[in-house]
């Protein structure tokens, strides 16, 4: 592992915060006028989740809705592990980040009365997820807050730099480990007051994801490498519909259609959804997910159906998946759209109070990195986007209460990278990919688990000099073996050797990395 000791760190006040899709951009807008400085691997905008999300974010906006009936759809679709005390708070919160938003700029779709227009999503009890043009809203939402960033003096962005390693001291974060992306450089240490994580989740380790490529787990490993306690690991969510047209990753068909009425039908032309819950598509994500999985087992290709639904309106009112369908050769005017299950969203990641706060001293978390029980077992729709806005302003008002602003103005931080090391190698992601897919995925059991820590420890051993790569088996790992001590089967996670929810274990789950490789090295020794 390269560790130029001989390199000085880089002191700054600045908060360093590690990321740059929606819940980095946000904080850092909240900290202003304090000094921040965004690590960002791409050009602000690219390679982050937040700006590929369609839906949009949810909020009880209508008069005739309630946050209480939005923290109850919440609590049931979690699957008995959400915490009842964020999810009033997150969705209390809810209207006021909107209208914060749209007092940005944010150009949510609005009647002529000027109300929210609302999109239905799966197991809400109302219309009540905002959107922007159909299926903008990411996009759109990231926009205003770049060009925000871009004119707030006080952020200062890296891009084509990311975060490799967290520095501590006794219980905390005194600085973070950085590195070009794009080529292999050796890393430079910036000692700062504090560090906000805001990497995204996890969806990219696993070979068929609807996540952007950079988000593999980096963060969350990088965290946990550091000591930091993760939550809940095992609970991912796997997207229902993503568009089977074989691109890596898999194109998202958004849940809003099924909202809008579009319906799955399988090869014979099956509505396969009516006999297994009342809701039939818009059943809770995991149900659908399940249903679908079945088919694609099964041989019965499913298909969205949004022909009867839409028609032609499909293409107007959906511009995303109208180019997804016009890249793969899909009319889907005329024909049903060829959809399979993908890694979606992490619910879990790191342990994060309600201050935003993690396990270590200096150290706050927000956005899908973190995993604060709003979700539980089992995100429900659109709220992802609304957890990276509340807990990125929480943290930064806490950052605020816990560390001094700076008295003097702070310098610009200009590192400087030496070319060092090898690019990651490419076979051993997609064989850490296809093995968490394989047996980390929608259906697991002990013997796949075990299997995927065999492999996962013989891949870490090999890729033992490259700290990107063990990040993300950090992550990777810290699934499994959770996955593995969870031995019932609860909204994202669904054990095939015990396929039943156990009441007595509707808890969150809570780990270290140095618990799971010693549950990992206990396991595999037993073989
Ligand atoms: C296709 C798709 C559609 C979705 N639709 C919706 C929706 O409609 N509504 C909803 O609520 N949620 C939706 N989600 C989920 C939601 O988009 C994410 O949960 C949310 O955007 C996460 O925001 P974030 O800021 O935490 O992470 P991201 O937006 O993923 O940003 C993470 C940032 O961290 C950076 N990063 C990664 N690794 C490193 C590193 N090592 N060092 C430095 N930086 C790093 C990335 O480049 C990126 O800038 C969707 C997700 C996807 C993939």
């Amino acid at each position: 592992m390269t560790t130029p000791v001989e390199t000085k760190p880089l002191l700054t006040d600045r908060i360093v915060i590690v990321g740059a899709g929606l819940a980095a951009l946000y904080a850092a807008l909240e900290l202003a006028p304090r000094p921040v400085l965004m690590i960002s691997p791409e050009p602000l905008g690219l390679g982050a989740s937040s700006a590929w999300a369609q839906g949009g974010v949810a909020a009880a906006m209508a008069k005739s809705d309630s946050a209480e009936a939005h923290a109850s759809d919440t609590f049931n679709a979690g699957d008995g592990t959400v915490d009842a005390e964020v999810a009033d708070m997150v969705t209390r919160m809810a209207r006021d980040h909107i209208l914060d938003l749209t007092e940005l700029g944010a150009p949510f779709d609005r009647d002529a009365q000027g109300n929210y227009v609302m999109s239905r999503e799966a197991a809400h009890s109302a219309a009540r997820v905002v959107r922007v043009r159909g299926d903008q809203a990411g996009q759109q939402i990231m926009q205003t807050l770049i060009e925000e960033v871009r004119a707030t003096a006080s952020i200062q962005v890296i891009e084509g730099t990311e975060a490799l390693r967290l520095e501590t001291k006794d219980n905390g974060v005194t600085g973070v480990w950085v590195r070009r992306s794009d080529l292999p450089s050796a890393p430079v240490l910036i000692s700062c007051p504090g560090v906000l994580l805001a990497g995204g989740g996890s969806g990219g380790l696993f070979a068929h994801t609807t996540n952007p490529p950079r988000i593999r787990g980096q963060v969350i490993g990088l965290a946990a490498r550091a000591g930091a306690r993760i939550a809940d690991a095992e609970f991912v969510q796997f997207h229902p519909t993503a568009v089977d047209c074989g691109e890596d990753p898999a194109p998202l068909a958004t849940e809003a259609l099924r909202g809008e009425g579009a319906t799955l039908i399988n090869s014979d032309g099956q509505r396969f959804m009516l006999d297994q819950h009342p809701d039939a598509e818009l059943a809770p994500r995991d149900v659908v997910a399940r249903g679908i999985f079945a088919e694609t087992q099964a041989g019965r290709r499913p298909m969205l159906d949004t022909r009867d639904a839409l028609g032609a309106e499909v293409l107007t009112r959906f511009p995303a998946l109208a180019e997804t369908c016009a890249r793969a050769g899909i009319d889907p005017v005329k024909d049903p759209i060829p959809v399979a299950v993908a890694a979606h969203y992490h619910m879990g990641g790191i342990e994060t109070d309600m201050r935003g706060r993690a396990s270590l001293d200096h150290l706050w978390v927000s956005g899908e990195a973190a995993s604060t029980g709003l979700h539980g077992a089992n995100r429900l729709a659109s709220n992802g986007l609304l957890e990276a806005l509340v807990y990125a302003r929480r943290a930064a008002v806490d950052i605020a209460d816990s560390i001094a602003m700076p008295s003097a103005p702070v310098a610009e931080l200009r590192p400087e990278f030496t070319a060092d090391g090898q690019p990651m190698d490419a076979d051993a992601v997609q064989q850490l990919r296809q093995t968490m897919t394989t047996h980390v995925g929608m259906r697991r059991n002990a013997a796949g688990l075990r299997q995927a820590l065999a492999t996962l420890v013989a891949l870490e051993t090999a890729q033992s000099q490259d700290e990107g790569f063990l990040n993300m088996c950090a992550t990777a790992t810290l699934i499994a073996t959770s996955a593995l001590e969870r031995r019932e089967s609860r909204g994202g996670h669904f054990r095939t050797d015990y396929p039943q929810a156990e009441p007595a274990l509707a808890q969150r789950s809570q780990t270290t990395l140095a618990a799971a490789q010693a549950l990992r090295d206990r396991v595999l020794n037993s073989l």
